[in-house]
């Protein structure tokens, strides 16, 4: 497939720093915002400040700092909503109800146009990204990724130095070990990785020194 490699530029909003994604295709200047959980004027100055035309909003999960903003966002922009796995459903209908009880005003309940499955592919302009259905955080958690610029979004599955929480309504320590190990690090040791929150990483990076998910840890060797 021709895969022409993303550009990304990379905006913490909500009290919670989240990392929303706006990624777009260089040649064609065609866009994808990833996880719009708040704050849309910073969203929305990015787009215009990159010169992006937004086609879609890909959302990993439905919690309120990656999601909260979805619904306003594809309003404002007239552009459809894709993601996550419709594990996640129970969530996106209760995104008022997250932000009333966590303190974070203005997010919406969400119904998305597309559900995700794993091994789906969306094109942004001429770049490709490919879809993983990895449960575990919650149960229709997703990630994106890009083969040719060697970039994803992991959203709430893994971080640098930590991996997901998984105490939460829906979540699975076992699944979340799963996904990471089969879905996650067969992508590539050179594959960076964009995390729902904090500082990116690559997955070789993760193997070694993660204390939750390296190999050492989890193989015993
Ligand atoms: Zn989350
Ligand atoms: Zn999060």
């Amino acid at each position: 497939m021709n895969d022409a490699p993303v550009s990304a530029g990379i905006l913490p909003v909500t009290p919670y720093r989240q990392n929303c994604s706006l990624v777009w295709c260089p040649v064609s200047m065609k866009g994808a915002v990833i996880d719009p959980g708040g704050e849309l004027p910073r969203i929305e100055h990015a787009i215009a400040a990159k010169g992006v035309s937004v086609e879609k909003i890909l959302l990993t999960h439905g919690h309120m700092d990656h999601a909260g903003g979805a619904t306003a966002l594809s309003q404002k922009l007239g552009v459809p909503i894709e993601g996550p796995h419709q594990g996640d459903r129970f969530l996106l209908d209760s995104l008022a109800e997250q932000g009333a009880s966590f303190g974070l005003s203005g997010a919406e309940n969400c119904t998305p146009d597309r559900w995700l499955e794993d091994g789906d592919t969306h094109t942004v302009g001429e770049a490709v990204l490919g879809v993983r259905h990895c449960p575990g955080h919650t149960p229709g958690h997703v990630v994106f990724y890009n083969r040719a610029a060697k970039l994803a979004f992991v959203g709430d599955v893994l971080f640098k130095g930590s991996i997901g929480r998984t105490d939460l309504p829906g979540g699975s320590h076992a699944q979340l070990i799963a996904s990471i190990t089969e879905r996650l690090w067969p992508l590539g040791d050179d594959m960076r990785f964009v995390p729902g929150h904090g500082e990116t990483s690559t997955f070789g990076f993760e193997r070694k020194t993660n204390p939750f998910v390296a190999d050492a840890v989890l193989g015993g060797a």
